[in-house]
């Protein structure tokens, strides 16, 4: 389980969503989102294609603009600086800074092609913080250890398995020691021998106490590590309550219907 606030101390709030909108065109995406996620949480996002859960983690990323409504991730403004009780739309550079802190991992894993493992995890640390290549590339190299690779650092992806490949990404994400780490269907596109090693990466890292938005149909994972697990349905949050409770006794029809098909 994830690591909790002791002695009673307030958690810090990592992501808040108030009333979030996002709309393409004429289609309603987002409808009014409202979450929370605070310091240390695991909170899996489960529900049926389409109905959002990408453009909600792509929002948290700055990825995707909201329309209306707020959205914070570590006490700031998504997209925006205040300054004297007014807002400033953020310039590229400074959305760039923002995103420093979030590690994001996708379904397809979006390695670079052309580099190896160890490279792939270095690209960032060097060019974007311009750190010191040696140290970067000796914390790579733990960083590869952590998630089993230590024997793959001058492999290729091309010449990975894709849970191999996702473990990199992963790791590359931690390179650059986020405060949180967003995971879009991490292991939708695995073959299913290869899943678990990737969900054992996942577990550790919010044993280490990070705090995670998870996007995944794992319902094993969502019942053993999450501390919330939050339902989506048509661009609303149906459900959002530990995942004892969601999966033993949800509220709305929809979400019964839903984790039917599922579980
Ligand atoms: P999920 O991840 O839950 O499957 P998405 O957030 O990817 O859902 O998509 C929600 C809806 O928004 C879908 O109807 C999808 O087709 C649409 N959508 C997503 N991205 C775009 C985009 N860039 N332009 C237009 N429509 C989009
Ligand atoms: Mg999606």
């Amino acid at each position: 389980m994830t690591v909790h606030a002791q002695h009673g101390q307030p958690r810090k709030v990592m992501v808040e969503a108030q009333e979030v909108c996002k709309h393409y065109g004429p289609l309603e995406v987002l409808k009014g989102i409202n979450l929370k996620v605070h310091q240390g949480e695991v909170v899996c996002i489960i529900g049926p294609s389409g109905s959002g859960k990408s453009t909600l983690l792509r929002c948290m990323n700055h990825l995707e603009h909201v329309n209306a409504g707020r959205l914070y991730v570590d006490g700031e403004l998504v997209g925006y600086r205040q300054e004297a009780h007014k807002l400033y739309e953020l310039k590229p550079s400074e959305v760039c800074l923002r995103r420093r802190d979030i590690g994001m991992v996708f379904q397809h894993f979006e390695l670079f092609p052309h580099m190896t493992a160890l490279e792939n995890l270095c690209l960032a640390p060097t060019v974007v913080l311009k750190r010191a290549r040696a140290e970067v590339e000796r914390e790579a190299l733990e960083m590869l250890q952590r998630v089993g690779l230590s024997d793959r650092a001058g492999y290729y992806p091309s010449q990975l398995s894709g849970g191999q490949q996702q473990r990199v990404a992963i790791a590359r994400a931690l390179t650059m020691n986020p405060k949180i780490m967003l995971f879009d269907e991490p292991t939708s596109a695995l073959d299913p021998e290869l899943v678990g090693e990737v969900l054992k990466v996942m577990r550790d890292l919010a044993a280490s106490g990070m705090t995670m938005v998870v996007v995944t149909h794992e319902m094993g994972f969502a019942r053993e590590v999450a501390d919330r697990v939050v339902i989506m349905d048509g661009g609303r949050i149906i459900e959002d309550g530990p995942p004892a409770d969601i999966f033993s006794n949800p509220r709305s029809e929809r979400a019964r219907t839903f984790l039917e098909r599922l579980l």
